[in-house]
């Protein structure tokens, strides 16, 4: 580990050396850091972004912010990188990891005007998160209320104003899916206001049929078919080689309308009374209307992800083209419903009402920009509630952990003398900028805030973080502010990790582009 990494970058003008490299580097992620820090926390910002199209995005979410960053600079790119990560292992906690991973870099350089060596900060950083994290997973967890760890995932995003309503949406989604966040399907709609939000026990999609003529009520015969039935236009310049008498009679077969009719009845022998189709592929507007002659309605062109949503639910296989289909689905209801101005078709399940291993949200409001981030707001609420259901260990929020963990390094550090300590130290005071932050956003001293916090952890009030209402600091677990373990251990590590290979780097080099 003692020969430092170089990064291979593609710009001529890109290229720097030594500590010109790493200053270089350091600068690039801070920036990053910077843009995101202001919207941490409950009180955090929104920020506007607009591309050359003048498409607006208006959110408070880290993760989507960089997603949306023309990002030119390669030691930048390393953060948005790790933050992409923390989201799909968490979902959440994307702006505590740049801006703690930002912070490390930070103090980093303070180590490097000291005369430290990159690999001494490199090895103290290390050691560092490997106690943080013992430390954290070391603090009394227990189960709590799932509501107030949704609650904490969405204070801050648009949604805030509606909390109750959203939190017992996402947790209610949950425990139907047995909390696999997969199982919960989200759409949402333009008009009404959030709390007309609602969850459906099936699913809803944006698609209508083709033509309605299916029996109305009592149970609905439904089956999924993944290859289309078209009409085979075939194609002027196409040369065929065909060899024998079979393959010509096979291929007319193909390109005939016989074929199609003899594959649309084989679907009505399938499904006797009446029912419908849903077809990944396209569907011909003749067999749609033979088929809707049997009383058999087709939804066509569906995406994967609704195919397999389906198949979940009602529990049976995608056929792969009609000869394999072995038998109707039983669905509860199927029908099309206007959900604000547009057509939507809805299934919903008939067997165990209790439990069903996917269901939808439907999210109503205002505008589209608003729907959106609510949206996100959920997914990433979600994603948080899923990760305390599973492994159900949940910590008080509001940065209070980091304060401990800092505690935990200084004493750490002071038993271990030479140059790694101070790297073990820079670890700890850079791990305060997360409760730090929250307060500076919402208008109180991050240094008061800091020391406070620092004396009630001495006093035993080891889940006191900033009180971002009335200023100062209170208990977290009173406020009710909880998140997964996971979050926070995911973020600590994945922030040391980019901060030391940034650190390691020592050349930033032109490479030849890609032939
Ligand atoms: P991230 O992308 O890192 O999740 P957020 O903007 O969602 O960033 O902020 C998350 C932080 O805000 C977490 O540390 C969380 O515990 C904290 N937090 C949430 N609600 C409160 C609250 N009411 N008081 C103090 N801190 C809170
Ligand atoms: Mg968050």
């Amino acid at each position: 580990m003692t020969e430092e990494q170089k990064v291979v970058v593609m710009r001529d003008d890109a290229s720097a050396k030594g500590r010109q490299a790493q200053s270089m580097n350091i600068r690039a992620s801070r920036a990053i850091a910077d843009t995101v820090r202001s919207t941490l926390g409950p009180a955090g910002m929104d920020k506007m972004m607009v591309d050359e199209q003048g498409n607006v995005i208006v959110t408070n979410d880290g993760a989507t912010i960089l997603r949306e960053l023309d990002i030119a600079h390669p030691g930048a790119k390393m953060i948005t990188e790790m933050a992409k990560m923390q989201e799909s292992i968490c979902y959440d906690g994307t702006t505590s990891t740049v801006v703690l991973g930002g912070q490390l870099l930070s103090n980093s350089e303070q180590l490097f005007s000291k005369g430290i060596h990159p690999n001494i900060i490199c090895r103290g950083f290390n050691q560092a998160a490997k106690w943080a994290v013992e430390y954290a997973r070391g603090t009394p967890n227990g189960s709590v209320d799932l509501t107030l760890v949704a609650k904490t995932a969405m204070t801050g995003k648009s949604v805030s104003h509606s909390l109750d309503t959203v939190s017992d949406l996402c947790v209610n989604a949950l425990k139907r899916c047995g909390g696999e966040r997969d199982g919960v399907r989200v759409i949402s709609q333009p008009g009404g206001s959030l709390e007309d939000s609602y969850l459906f026990d099936g699913i809803i999609i944006h698609k209508e049929f083709t033509l309605d003529t299916m029996p109305k009520g009592g149970l609905h015969q439904v089956l999924l078919i993944n290859q289309g039935l078209m009409p085979d236009k075939g194609d002027d310049n196409t040369q065929l080689h065909l060899n024998s008498a079979d393959e010509v009679i096979s291929y007319r077969q193909r390109m005939s309308k016989d074929d199609l009719i003899s594959k649309a009845q084989t679907i009505i022998d399938a499904l006797p009374g009446g029912g419908v189709v849903f077809v990944r592929d396209g569907v011909g507007d003749v067999i749609c209307a033979t088929l809707a002659k049997a009383g058999i309605s087709v939804v066509r062109r569906l995406q994967d992800s609704q195919m397999e949503a389906l198949s979940c639910l009602l529990g049976i296989d995608i056929a792969h083209d009609v000869d394999d289909i072995e038998g109707p689905a039983l669905a509860d209801e199927v029908k099309e419903e206007l959900i604000g101005d547009m057509k939507f078709v809805v299934v919903s399940r008939s067997r165990d009402p209790d439990y069903s291993s996917v269901c939808t949200l439907v999210l109503r409001g205002a505008t589209r920009q608003t729907l959106d981030e609510t949206e996100r707001g959920f997914e990433d609420a979600l994603g948080v509630v899923s990760l305390a259901y599973k492994d159900g260990k949940v910590i008080p929020g509001g940065g209070s952990i980091y304060i401990g963990m800092a505690q935990h390094l200084r004493q750490r550090a002071a038993d271990m003398g030479g140059r790694e300590q101070m790297a073990v130290e820079a670890f700890a005071e850079a791990l305060e900028i997360i409760p730090a932050t929250i307060a500076e956003n919402a208008g109180h001293d991050p240094l008061d805030t800091i020391l406070a916090l620092r004396n009630d952890h001495q006093s035993g009030n080891i889940d006191y973080g900033p009180d971002v209402e009335k200023g100062g600091t209170c208990s977290m677990g009173d406020l009710g502010v909880f998140e997964p373990l996971t979050v926070v251990t995911q973020a600590v590590q994945s922030a040391a990790e980019v901060a030391i290979s940034i650190l390691r780097i020592d050349d930033i080099i032109s490479r030849r582009g890609d032939m």
